[in-house]
């Protein structure tokens, strides 16, 4: 018999992901167990392949069995925890068990082959965990005179010793600081780089009183912090306090010697949060955001895993984060859609959370002003438990609302996109010195440029959506690939006819505004102009000094700001979004517009808003001005019930990809066809399967897209079903016509 260990291998595609058995030589046994990073000769070539431990076992002995080369140390193999995780991944969303280990480990940690000497071993990135530090030992001498720098590295670090980087940051250089360390004035010691202080984080400065709706809340929520796993959703209109709530429960959190993990939709777009937390807990946060390097995120990694990080704070992957002591988790807007991955694994943020927190007897928070349908109704049906905040702080009125109609505007003359009623409130704000914020959610000049002979409309040749103009920069662009057309063309290229452009996007409205407040200044913010690193936290903190008076922009504008001197909000071109397909376009608009409409008049300001519609009588926009989500509810709730809808089914996409349209319909037809014949032996599955059906942009980047889409009960049973399927897919060769993926979150277009 020999030991022997069942691996995963990196690069399988989900058709041929299957554990591997190798020997384990003996001078590796010591480290081979379960969750090991390891090195493994595969395929018929032998190239070498990074693969992860899942199982060990006794085997005889045989020949064929190959030998594991390397196997990558201690630090590097996922805890059980983490592995519970590997393994949920691959069960619920049909990725491959190397995919799933590499979302939760950081590219840094993950250990490369490296031919050394001939021979192939695992090598890490060079990182260096440990940093110089200078102590104080002794006065500087008066003789000879010491040097201003000499003097100030003195004062420096006359209280308390100090890192190099700290010292060269206030202008000293390494050489004066070893010359002093050669005169014996300082002494010289490597210590561990840590990026968060253990100690930091139990002194809170700011003492903060809470409300009596908000203290009650809190004392709720409190109260599931008692060991016993438990998911809460916490309901409360714009600016009730819930940040402040989170505070109050992550304290409680660390005086029981336990940790906080934070999510929040999208790192750019959350300055304030993040602020608000480092402002109190300093060098105890994490923060977990997109910008940081392969290096600095390993680094924080180690330093999560070591325990220094108390609280660690960051956007969908962060939930991955290797802490071992939970006892709160808070997904912030949890309504939001980046919560769910769009690429493999495709997992949603909440599933991975509400796991965590049951093996670490957590409470997962769940917090929104306009909470998922789906949360809700688990809220309503008492699995979750549900608190509400009401009132804002202080008692602050919700904003007055207005529906302003365009199509009177229309009639009236006014053909452009601003509304007279929305100038004349500029206007006003303008001269109070009070500022605004206009939602438009989308960007560029014009968005359509259609021809006025033939009617043919202007689109990108890899992808079937209109280019979109983009005036300062003089060009085409479609906003999927990235494909631009320059100079912009101004005949049709089918018959030569003129081409007309209209629709409006941000770059076109900041132009009106210009035109009509030649002295305001504005604030412009879309993908286009927050292309550079930071520029978010930049801009916004730019507008809360006052340096603007007007923020316009996409539903980067729309969320999570907390702005005191904003009492105006104007809402525009919301219509066509009502128009969206999938059966989440109203709870999305109903969640924008009340989100929106909420950075009015959250401090002692009263906040007023307007929304640009031709309907003014919408339901959604009409509950929406008045911050109703219960009708909200009630009604969607309903829809949902009687079309079949989740929460009363669960929603499988399957997506066709594939570069020839007829071969990928073809492998669509074929796959809903083995689907049928697998089902019809399991009358206990009910299905119902639409499809197929290209998807709603049918083609991206030259790639044609269909879909199948499968309404089931989601449970084991049936990932059991689609696994046959998959199988039996991949028996009869169709992934050369098209690479299927399966999605249990996907619903953007249904
Ligand atoms: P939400 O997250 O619900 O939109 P915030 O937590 O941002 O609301 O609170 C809105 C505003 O009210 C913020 O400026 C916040 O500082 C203030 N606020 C809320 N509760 C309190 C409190 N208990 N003490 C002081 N300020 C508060
Ligand atoms: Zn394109």
């Amino acid at each position: 018999m020999v030991q022997t260990a069942q691996i995963a291998v990196n690069d399988a595609n989900i058709h041929f992901d299957k554990l591997y058995s190798y020997k384990i030589p003996s001078h590796l046994a010591a480290l081979a167990h379960i969750g090991s990073m390891v090195l493994v000769p595969f395929g018929k070539g032998n190239r070498f392949r990074m693969g992860i431990i899942l199982q060990l076992s006794q085997q005889e002995e045989n020949p064929k069995i190959k030998e594991v080369q390397d196997i990558a140390p201690e630090q590097a193999r996922l805890t059980p925890e983490l592995l519970q995780i590997v393994h949920f991944l691959k069960d619920r969303t049909f990725c491959t068990w190397y995919d799933a280990v590499k979302t939760i480990i950081p590219y840094g940690a993950q250990y490369k082959p490296t031919i050394i000497d001939g021979k192939a071993c695992l090598k890490k990135q060079i990182i260096k965990h440990t940093e110089t530090q200078y102590t104080l030992l002794h006065p500087l001498p008066n003789k000879p005179k010491p040097s201003q720098k000499q003097k100030l590295a003195e004062t420096l670090l006359s209280n308390g010793s100090k890192t190099i980087s700290t010292l060269t940051e206030k202008g000293l250089t390494r050489s004066v600081l070893d010359n002093l360390v050669k005169k014996g004035v300082l002494s010289k010691q490597e210590v561990d780089k840590t990026l968060h202080d253990v100690s930091a984080g139990l002194n809170f400065s700011q003492e903060i009183f809470l409300s009596q709706q908000q203290q009650k809340v809190f004392e709720g929520l409190k109260n599931h912090l008692n060991g016993q796993p438990a998911t809460a959703l916490l309901h409360g209109i714009t600016a009730s306090g819930k940040t402040i709530v989170f505070i109050k429960l992550i304290e409680e959190t660390l005086k029981q010697g336990k940790q906080a993990l934070v999510l929040v939709p999208e790192i750019g777009l959350t300055p304030q949060m993040i602020q608000r937390l480092t402002a109190i807990f300093g060098n105890a946060v994490a923060v977990q955001h997109s910008a940081l390097n392969h290096t600095e995120r390993l680094l924080q990694w180690i330093d999560i895993q070591k325990g220094n990080a108390k609280i660690v704070v960051g956007t969908r992957s962060a939930v991955f984060a290797p802490l071992e002591k939970i006892g709160l988790i808070i997904i912030d807007e949890e309504h939001e859609r980046t919560y769910h991955s769009e690429s493999s694994p495709r997992y949603s943020a909440h599933e991975i959370a509400k796991l965590r927190a049951l093996s670490h007897k957590a409470l997962l928070l769940l917090s929104s002003a306009t909470p998922s349908i789906e949360s809700y109704f688990a809220a309503q049906n008492g699995k979750y438990h549900l608190y509400e905040l009401t009132q804002r702080y202080s008692n602050q009125l919700l904003p007055t609302v207005e529906m302003v109609d365009m199509r009177q505007e229309l009639m009236q003359g006014n053909s452009s996109q601003l509304s007279n009623r929305l100038r004349v409130e500029l206007a006003q704000n303008l001269k109070n010195h009070q500022q605004s914020i206009l939602l438009l959610n989308r960007r560029g000049y014009q968005t359509v440029a259609m021809c006025s002979d033939c009617g043919e409309v202007l689109k990108c040749t890899a992808c079937s959506v209109p280019m979109v103009y983009h005036k300062a920069d003089q060009k085409l662009l479609c906003h999927y690939c990235g494909k631009t057309i320059q100079p912009v063309p101004q005949t049709c290229p089918v018959c030569q006819g003129k081409l007309r452009y209209t629709g409006f996007g941000t770059q076109k409205i900041e132009e009106e505004l210009v035109e009509t407040f030649p002295h305001a200044r504005i604030l412009r913010m879309d993908q286009d102009s927050t292309m550079k690193k930071e520029s978010h936290k930049i801009l916004f903190d730019k507008f809360a000094k006052g340096e603007y008076d007007i923020l316009l922009g996409t539903q980067m504008v729309a969320k999570g700001l907390d702005f005191p001197r904003v009492s105006l909000v104007g809402v525009l071109g919301i219509d066509q979004m009502l128009f969206g397909q999938g059966y989440r376009a109203y709870e999305i608009v109903f969640s924008l517009v009340t989100q929106v409409i909420g950075r009015s008049g959250r401090s002692d300001l009263p906040g007023r808003a307007l929304i640009q519609t031709v309907d003014p009588r919408n339901s959604i926009l009409q509950l929406a001005a008045k911050q109703d989500y219960k009708t909200f509810y009630n009604q969607e709730i309903a829809f949902r019930k009687l079309n079949l809808y989740p929460p009363f089914c669960g929603v499988c996409m399957v997506l066709f990809t594939g570069s020839k349209e007829q071969a990928v319909l073809q492998a669509a037809v074929k796959f809903s066809e083995i689907l049928a014949k697998t089902a019809a032996f399991r009358p206990d599955l009910p299905l119902r399967v639409l499809g197929p059906a290209p998807l709603n942009i049918a083609m991206v980047n030259h790639s044609y897209r269909y879909k199948l889409t499968i309404k089931c009960k989601p449970n084991k049973e049936f990932r059991e079903l689609m696994r046959q399927v998959l199988e039996q897919y991949a028996k009869q060769g169709l992934p050369a016509k098209a690479t299927v993926v399966l999605d249990m979150h996907s619903d953007a277009d249904l």
